[in-house]
């Protein structure tokens, strides 16, 4: 008898589970503000592996992206995020899955629906040349994987990610990866994370990279050219390797020099180094821009002639900041952009402060004060996907940070800096989440405060300083 109520009771229990299964479609974006087609709902990827060759006289890549993703509900079908190319097959758990394409988004209907919490792959075939069908509208500042005359770089924010492999193209899902490209010798491959394996097939060489701390797809990178590699080991033994292309051997060890007494600062200022390496690669090309490519940021040869006030210094300390502020800590959504560069352009006003003292900070201040003296053109805390990387985020956003240090003191604006760190490293916070630390731990009522500096185009006074705006 005991017996026959157990089975019906799982009996019971299974015909529940069976009713309750409902696979339905997953959403075709994640909801952002400004981007509202990137990203997609229903799973969660863990890993990528990105297995793809360079054909450096058609300027095509072909290979296989292999996802490892976790269901999110009942799935009858999924989208990524994936602009031109062809693609000939897709296969989900190793099955053949059927798959429709409409600009962006890329449709796949597997064989059997997917339970929810279970594990599954995608592998994605394809090639063709990156970026060729992604119109210039949508192309406003992501660029994804681009060849110039030296090789290969990518440059991917905010959308730029999906140009050049099927992806959930949103910092929300953050994913590990694994590389394997493979390139003509003698060219050089540098991706994010460390380097495990070089494989010579004679002609071609293939480069294996894999980071396993996660990464928002718009900081993931790969970087081809005839590069020499320079290594060191930073603080803590953490390794440093540098790629320069070989006529800028030269310059890129005298230019990056301090880096690992960079590292050291900002380690002591918000927390320890966020991954297993850092180190930059620059491309044998002016880019016009740096970006902070996780672990690997990239550069231009324009770091070596840079005029800009701070040298390259500037630029070198931005970047490298981000890792902590925009690669470890991500923007929940586009709109929260001021968290990455008005973090990052502080960042270095505070190695600039470190070197130099107080007083070379104080100028910095007061110059960019009255850079900004007039409104702003933007909010800087929801300044359009149009003005996203506005000079006003940047520099208005870090004296948003020194207005609120003078305003908190030393001690609760560390302390703030540290505690919000702490508390989203590895995912994504929105503004509303940064400006609830700063309130708990000044124990201040900063609202009006921040809606001055973030949602007002005038700028405010900074009193402690005697900075007004100008009229
Ligand atoms: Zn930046």
């Amino acid at each position: 008898m005991r017996k026959l109520i157990v089975m019906l009771l799982c009996l019971g229990l299974l015909s529940g589970l069976a009713l309750a299964f409902d696979p339905q479609p997953g959403a075709d974006g994640v909801g952002d503000p400004y981007y509202p087609a990137i990203g997609n709902g229903g799973y969660d990827v863990q890993h990528y592996t990105l297995d793809l060759t360079w054909d450096k006289s058609s300027s095509a890549i072909a290979g296989t992206v292999v996802l490892e993703a976790v269901a999110t509900q009942d799935l009858s079908a999924f989208n990524l995020d994936f602009w031109g190319f062809t693609v000939s097959h897709v296969l989900v758990n190793d099955i053949a899955a059927t798959f429709k394409r409409t600009e962006s988004e890329m449709t796949i209907i597997p064989a059997e629906p997917l339970m929810a919490d279970s594990t599954f792959t995608v592998a994605v075939t394809y090639s063709g040349v990156p970026g060729e069908d992604v119109p210039e509208d949508v192309r406003i500042f992501g660029q994804g994987w681009v060849q110039y005359d030296g090789g290969v770089f990518v440059a991917s924010e905010p959308n730029g990610a999906a140009f050049w492999y099927p992806v959930n193209d949103h910092p929300q899902d953050k994913a590990a990866y694994t590389f394997r490209i493979t390139v003509p010798n003698p060219y050089v491959v540098a991706a994010n994370g460390l380097l495990l394996e070089t494989i010579d097939n004679g002609d071609t060489s293939t480069y294996v990279w894999e980071t396993n701390y996660p990464v928002a797809s718009y900081l993931v990178t790969v970087n081809i050219g005839q590069f020499i590699a320079q290594n060191q080991t930073g603080p803590d033994g953490l390794p440093i390797r540098n790629y320069f292309p070989a006529a800028f051997f030269t310059n890129g060890i005298t230019t990056f020099h301090r880096t690992s007494e960079m590292i050291e600062l900002f380690s002591e200022l918000f927390a320890p180094y966020p991954f297993e390496a850092y180190g930059v690669a620059v491309a044998a090309a002016p880019l016009p821009f740096a970006l902070e490519t996780q672990t690997l940021s990239l550069f231009g040869t324009g770091i070596f002639t840079t005029n800009r006030p701070g040298g390259a210094d500037s630029v070198i300390a931005h970047e490298l900041a981000h890792m902590w502020f925009g690669d470890s800590v991500s923007p929940e959504t586009w709109q929260d952009i001021w968290l990455n560069e008005g973090f990052a352009t502080y960042a270095s006003w505070l190695w600039f402060e470190h070197d130099g003292g107080v007083a070379v900070l104080e100028s910095i201040v007061r110059d960019s004060y009255a850079q900004f003296a007039q409104p702003s053109e933007i909010l800087i805390g929801n300044p359009s996907p149009e003005r996203l990387f506005d000079g006003a985020v940047y520099v208005r956003g870090a004296l948003t940070l020194h207005a609120l240090r003078v305003k908190v003191g030393d001690e609760a604006f560390f302390t703030i800096m540290r505690t919000y760190y702490d508390r989203y490293q590895y995912g994504t916070a929105s503004i509303a989440d940064f400006i609830a630390v700063a309130e708990e731990i000044s124990g201040q009522d900063l609202s009006a405060f921040f809606d001055g500096w973030l949602y007002q185009l005038a700028i405010p006074a900074i009193s402690e300083m005697g900075l007004q705006p100008g009229v």
